[in-house]
């Protein structure tokens, strides 16, 4: 039952109903119980009295105790002074006073908390004197401990016209229903385990933290913190250590809060902040620091210090957005950015980062059906030897001209593909096709050239990634000349022992194996001689500058005499001029790939490139 339970509503023509009946029996209990005395000898006048005062004394008795049976109903009379004369069971456990200690006292002094005390003895004074009825109402009435409890409330007049009216007070105990309906509010509005606010009441604050910061002119930044690999805490040392960290992280951000500020849980592992009057840079670069340095310390998890780290996506009001809504989703778009760059990061919103997220969401979502309607194509680019200007191999390379719109760039496409897992379809798809096309061609009798395809590093995730490659082969009837790898040097060097051994027996069947834009990733070289390659392929950005730039010069340089001292074949990516040309060749650099001799295109053009349709490139004969 609850307050407005109508059941404990007035209902006029109830309540008198009532009054009248339990009138009754408290006249029984009030007046004098009907003596024998000067009644007639008469039998049986003398039996019908004596029936009738059973009656009334089983009537009171009934009475007495239903009011003593009702432990949660607390039932007090009180005299005209607004004495204590009745005092239930019920009475004792909701109030604390015992029927002994109660009786006589009066009820402001008991159980009225004194900002009560005087509207009570009105309320009372205006019933006696004027019929005026008190209303049923919730009240909050006070414990012998001095604590308020929830009651509902009743009253009944008693021998209302008479000198000696009686008040009966019937309350009900709401404290379980308070409880209960405290319980229900604060699990709707906070986080169970760490008891910050949950996202739904953040939004409402912060919304009216900006209110405030408008009237006053101030800004705000919200920033959006996500636990980096905090899966991965909850994998290795159990939900609770997971539990741990995050009620320990909540300890620190609330350590590091002024009054203004606004801390919230709004899922597993990530928090939203707000701190108003921040927005000249140097005090957003600030709040920052601070909450960064809540990672400084150590978490200690089962038993260990572990250093944990946190992303954070920044948004500024106002200029991020206007209400708590835009600005906790712009933190986050900055947050899921930062997330790109690793433990750690922090990014603040930028307009066109928002846009970027939403277009890689479109693409990511639509890559599947891309594949499933043939929008992919493979293009390719020719490597020339440097020495004689003949075509040697090809370079597969993946085009999506989706059906609407400009072409894609595999730049933009491929992380996506890698990120969502269709890489592995994708890859499969280049495989399949590169076979295709070489099968074509070697009918048309182009024996010369090799394709070489890019093979990604989250492709090699597949345990059988590089065997169902050896397999396409096989089915195509291709071998080791036919069709060669490129691999990044990151692939190469976080490649695991299975990868590394699938790797070592293409490279014995004599598959091609080249190291993609070499110089670009990992910094030592000493890696190489482990690794089963058997090409390097300079990054275009060293080819770029190094005939104005000394040093990339010099790399270029390196990089070609390491490769050949290794017994590796060098090719140079990107060559765009004949002066890059002409210091590749000078240094004895191997095969050229580049706009300058060809860009990459559709196998048709390779047919008639290759068929000798198209006059060769004037850096050919030079
Ligand atoms: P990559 O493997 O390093 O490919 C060379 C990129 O350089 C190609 O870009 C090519 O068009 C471009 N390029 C070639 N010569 C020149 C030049 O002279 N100047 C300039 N500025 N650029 C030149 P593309 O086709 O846009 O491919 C970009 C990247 O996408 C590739 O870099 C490769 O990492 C990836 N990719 C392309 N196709 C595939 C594929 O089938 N599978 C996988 N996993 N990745 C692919
Ligand atoms: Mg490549
Ligand atoms: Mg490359």
């Amino acid at each position: 039952m609850t307050a407005s339970d109508p059941r404990l509503h007035r209902d006029p023509k109830r309540l008198k109903e009532n009054r009248r009946k339990f009138s009754g029996a408290l006249v029984l209990k009030m007046s004098k119980t009907p003596s024998t005395d000067g009644i007639d000898s008469h039998d049986a006048g003398r039996e019908e009295v004596e029936l009738v005062r059973r009656q009334y004394l089983e009537s009171e008795q009934q009475f007495r105790s239903l009011l003593e049976s009702l432990p949660k109903v607390a039932v007090q009379g009180y005299d005209r002074d607004r004495r204590v004369i009745y005092w239930n069971e019920g009475s004792t456990r909701l109030y604390g006073y015992t029927a002994e200690e109660a009786q006589g006292q009066l009820l402001e002094d008991l159980i009225i908390p004194a900002f009560m005390r005087d509207g009570v003895i009105q309320a009372h004074d205006a019933w006696i004197k004027e019929g005026v009825d008190i209303p049923a109402d919730e009240l909050q009435l006070k414990h012998k401990t001095g604590e308020l409890v929830s009651v509902f409330s009743q009253h009944l007049m008693l021998n209302e016209h008479t000198d000696s009216p009686l008040m009966f007070c019937v309350d009900v105990d709401l404290s379980d229903q308070k409880r209960a309906h405290r319980d229900l509010e604060f699990a709707t509005r906070f986080d169970r385990l760490t008891h910050l606010p949950n996202r739904q009441t953040f939004e409402v604050d912060l919304n009216s933290l900006l209110d405030s910061c408008r009237r006053q002119g101030h800004g705000l930044a919200t920033i959006y913190l996500d636990i980096d690999h905090f899966v991965e805490i909850n994998d290795a040392l159990g939900y609770d250590q997971g539990d741990r960290l995050l009620i320990e992280l909540t300890r620190r951000l609330r350590e590091c809060q002024r009054v203004t500020d606004l801390v919230s849980r709004v899922s597993s592992d990530e928090f939203v902040l707000a701190f108003p009057g921040v927005h000249l840079p140097p005090d957003v670069r600030r709040v920052v620091r601070h909450v960064q340095n809540v990672f400084r310390e150590p978490f200690v998890l089962d038993g260990r210090e572990r250093q944990v780290t946190a992303c954070l996506g920044v948004a500024l009001f106002p200029e991020n957005g206007e209400s708590s809504r835009e600005l906790i989703r712009n933190a986050d778009v900055a947050k899921n950015r930062a997330k790109l760059e690793g433990r750690g990061a922090v990014r603040f919103f930028q307009q066109k980062l928002h846009d970027e997220l939403v277009r890689q969401h479109y693409l990511s979502a639509r890559l599947e059906e891309a594949l499933d309607n043939g929008e992919f194509s493979l293009h390719y680019q020719p490597q020339v030897s440097a020495a004689s200007g003949r075509i040697e191999n090809l370079e597969a390379l993946i085009r999506w001209e989706p059906a609407e719109g400009p072409p894609i760039s595999p730049a933009e496409f491929i992380p996506l593909a890698e990120r969502s897992g269709v890489i592995h379809r994708l890859g499969d798809w280049v495989i399949e096709e590169a076979c295709r096309q070489q099968v074509e061609w070697r009918a048309k009798g182009f024996h010369e050239h090799r394709i070489d395809i890019n093979v990604s590093g989250r492709q090699l995730v597949r345990p059988d990634a590089l065997k169902s490659f050896e397999d396409s082969l096989q089915r195509h009837g291709l071998g080791p000349r036919d069709i060669g790898i490129e691999l990044t040097e990151n692939v190469l060097i976080e490649a695991d022992e299975t990868v590394l051994e699938d790797l070592r027996r293409l490279y014995h069947r004599g598959i091609h194996i080249a190291i993609d834009d070499f110089g670009t990733g990992y910094s030592s070289l000493s890696y190489l001689k482990h690794f089963p390659v058997t090409a390097l392929k300079i990054d275009r950005s060293f080819i770029h500058d190094a005939p104005t730039q000394p040093k990339d010069r010099a790399i270029l340089e390196g990089a070609i005499f390491i490769g050949h001292r290794l017994g590796l074949e060098v090719v140079a990516e990107g060559v765009e001029n004949a002066e890059q040309l002409s210091l590749l060749r000078e240094m004895h650099c191997d095969l050229i790939q580049g706009f300058f001799f060809y860009r990459p295109m559709p196998a048709k053009e390779i047919d008639r490139l290759l068929g000798g349709f198209v006059p060769g490139h004037e850096g050919l004969s030079s």
